[in-house]
Formats: C-alpha cells, structure tokens, sequence
C-alpha cells in the first residue's frame, strides 16, 4: 500500500497519511488469501511509528491475547520508506525481481486482465501488487509497473471503490476459491 507518492484530487503529488483501517482491513485479506507480505509504505518516520505502535500493539501488547486472530494478520505488515526498498528486499528474499502490478479506478490503458494476472501468478515469478491512496498512485509508480491491471469495474457511472475493497476484490479474482 504506497502512501507517497500518490496524487491528490489535483493530481499533486503528495504524501498520502496512513489509515489505521486500511492496516487493519488489507492485513486481514492478505492473510486470508496466504499472501506473502503486506508492505505498507511511507517515507514519514512519524507515520512508520505509528504504524509500529498498531502493530505492536495487537502483535505483541494486549491486543495479542485479546484477539490472536487479529494478531495472526497484523504480523504480516512490513513497513519501508519507498517502493525501491519493497522491490530490494523481495528481490533478495526470492532471489528474482518482483513482477510490479499497479491498480487503478482509471487504468484506461490497462494491459492485464484477471485471467492475466492469474496466468502470471502460476508462472512462479512473486508478483508485488501496488495499491494507492488519496486519489491513486503517482505516474511515476505507474511507470515502474510490469503490467497495469484493468479496473475492477461494478457498472458504468460510478467507481469509487475504497482501498481496503480494491484489495479484497483483487485478491479474490486472483487467489479466491471459484
Ligand atoms: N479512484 C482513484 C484510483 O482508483 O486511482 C482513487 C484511489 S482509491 C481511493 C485508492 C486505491 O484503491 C487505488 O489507488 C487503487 O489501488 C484501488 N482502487 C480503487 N478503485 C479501484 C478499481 N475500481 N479497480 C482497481 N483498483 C481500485
């Protein structure tokens, strides 16, 4: 999830402040569909402790005890800087660079579709999909992108799904039982 650099309604770069729903809901679907790791990214020190003290607080504090479901999902949250230390770190962990996926509402040149990305995720590269926040990641996240996944799309009009929705939905069509 990059919370910079990501565009405001102008399409401003900006940076992006973190949800604790979003760490909360995205960890519980990354969980449920076995995903790897769910990288948070923010290059604002204050916000990576913030995202420590939730962390800590259900995965070793006294959420822990009281919920150790909860604890089983937040335990997959890594926090870095940028999306070049995510890229580093799980080309060093899978020994091959990650196949970049980015998402969008209004991917209007998207190249991949969700039998795409399924197909992708049998050919054993580790796939990093990209989510944004605000109002969406920034054309230099976009222009990283491996492949550029089409919009989930409900009807014609409106199309302002949430983060955390985006997500599920995503990792249902990729990883979900039929
Ligand atoms: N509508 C803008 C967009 O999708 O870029 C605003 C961003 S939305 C609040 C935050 C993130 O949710 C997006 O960056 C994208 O990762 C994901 N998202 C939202 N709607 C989506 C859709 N219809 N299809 C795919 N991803 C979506």
């Amino acid at each position: 999830l990059i919370h910079h650099p990501v565009v405001d309604k102008n399409g401003q770069t900006i940076t992006a402040a973190v949800t604790a729903l979003d760490l909360h809901d995205i960890a519980r679907a990354a969980r449920t569909y076995g995903i790897g790791a769910y990288y948070v990214v923010t290059p604002l020190t204050d916000q990576q402790a913030l995202v420590a003290e939730i962390v800590d607080h259900w995965v070793s504090g006294f959420g822990a005890s009281y919920n150790p479901d909860r604890r089983e999902a937040l335990t997959m949250i890594r926090v870095k800087s940028t999306l070049e230390e995510v890229v580093t770190e799980l080309s060093q962990n899978e020994e091959v660079k990650p196949q970049i996926v980015v998402t969008s509402a209004r991917m209007a040149d998207s190249d991949l579709s969700y039998a795409g990305l399924r197909d992708l995720n049998r050919d054993q590269r580790p796939l990093l999909l990209l989510f944004g926040t605000a109002w969406g990641l920034a054309p230099e996240v976009l222009a990283q992108a491996d492949y550029r996944l089409a919009p989930i799309r409900g009807g014609e009009v409106y199309n302002h799904l949430s983060v955390r929705s985006a997500a599920a939905i995503i990792l249902d069509r990729l990883l979900g039982e039929a």
